[in-house]
């Protein structure tokens, strides 16, 4: 039987993740430093674990409103109010999502009509494309350049504009960049989303790890509010990708909208994990700093020793990536990325894997003990010299 034409047309056309190979690559092999990974290397605080322990040993294993907890959404209203200077009813502004990719998925859905263009900076979070493409969108691409820190201009999305765009995508500070926009440039862009009548989605799932100038919401500025929906979650500050845990924040008729469709699909976001976010909301904040600050000293140091080793990198202002380029070595980023694994066993992403934009880059994730990013950029700037070597040798 031909199982291929039972499979929605949308979905067979998808490519499959490009470093899915070479992750299986890694996998298979022993003493491999992996900078690969997106997700915090610290284990989720104590306090915030216990949290899960005592409310699954009181019997809370039942399902929960669909917007989430009400305790859980007047901590997010006030958390988002003392830190992004964001005010939202919890009652009707706030819903609790299973991770902030449910949360970008429940709006691309609520608001799109099949061909509805979606505006997105590039490179940018793998999920972003098949994300649009799944929800029948149309995605519009929008390059950021490493000579400009990778942070997104007004004037980049005016050119890249046409009709037919509804949504605006902007993810910052960026993974896989560490772009960020100052005020003057999120003015700008939010005058361009207030001319073009688009909604925004505003993923500032990093927004913690902002080491750098601090961190301003895109949905502060004038007209942005009623028009941006705020996604924000536990994954990357508490360190709680395991929990599944996130939440939106925006207009009232937008967030009914998304409810209806996490209702019918997701209906609530796991009760254990939301006791636990109530707890990280509470009494989280040291640790969320603590983290930040180990963060800050290992970016330090991977964005030094790339640029020492030739490898030129510009400081990422936020979140834990590092992004330099690799056309100094001559080499594509796939053929620098596996080289690098099988002649040193150290593991980045190549960076075509965000997007067309990242050709000639590599992401490497410092979300890793210090020791180990120490260990990694002495066998990375062994391979470097290395190639040079083989270069010359070549005349
Ligand atoms: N947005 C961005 C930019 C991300 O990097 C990630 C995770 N890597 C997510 C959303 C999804 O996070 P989660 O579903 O764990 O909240």
């Amino acid at each position: 039987m031909e199982k291929r034409r039972f499979i929605a047309r949308h979905v067979v056309d998808l490519p499959k993740s490009g470093i899915r190979d070479f992750f299986e690559i890694v996998a298979k092999m022993h003493d491999v430093i992996s900078l690969g990974i997106g997700e915090p290397d610290f284990d989720t605080p104590w306090h915030i674990r216990e949290a899960a322990i005592y409310a699954l040993e009181k019997g809370k294993t039942h399902y929960t409103s669909n917007l989430g907890l009400i305790e859980l959404r007047r901590a997010i209203s006030k958390y988002v109010e003392t830190h992004y200077s964001l005010s939202y009813r919890p009652e009707n502004e706030v819903i609790v999502t299973v991770g902030v990719s449910e949360g970008l998925d429940l709006a691309l859905r609520a608001f799109l009509n099949p061909g509805d263009k979606v505006l997105y900076h590039q490179p940018c979070y793998v999920s972003y494309h098949p994300g649009v493409v799944l929800a029948h969108g149309v995605p519009v691409p929008v390059p950021t350049r490493a000579d400009d820190g990778f942070s997104l201009n007004a004037e980049d999305l005016e050119r890249a504009w046409q009709p037919g765009c509804k949504v605006l995508m902007v993810n910052l500070p960026c993974n896989p960049t560490g772009g960020t926009c100052d005020a003057a440039r999120l003015e700008k862009i939010a005058r361009f989303a207030v001319e073009k009548d688009l909604i925004v989605l505003s993923d500032e799932i990093y927004s913690e790890l902002v080491y750098e100038g601090g961190h301003v919401s895109l949905a502060t500025f004038p007209g942005m509010r009623e028009r941006t929906i705020f996604l924000h979650g536990f994954s990357k500050a508490f360190a709680m990708t395991g929990f599944r845990i996130g939440y939106a924040c925006g207009p009232g008729e937008f967030i009914e909208a998304m409810m209806k469709v996490h209702q019918y699909s997701m209906l609530c976001a796991p009760i254990l994990a939301q006791e636990a976010a109530i707890e990280a909301l509470l009494r989280g904040e040291d640790g969320v700093k603590a983290m930040r600050d180990q963060y800050e000293r290992r970016r330090n140091l991977i964005v030094r020793r790339f640029n020492e080793c030739g490898l030129k990198c510009h400081m990422p202002r936020g979140a834990f990536y590092a992004f330099p380029s690799v056309s100094a070595t001559g080499l594509g980023e796939r053929d620098f990325a596996y080289g690098l694994l099988e002649a040193e066993r150290v593991a980045v992403v190549p960076g075509a894997a965000f997007g067309e934009s990242g050709r000639g880059f590599v992401r490497a994730s410092f979300a890793t003990g210090y020791a180990q990013i120490t260990e990694a950029c002495d066998r990375i700037e062994r391979y470097v010299q290395n190639l040079d070597r083989i270069e010359k040798a070549g005349g």
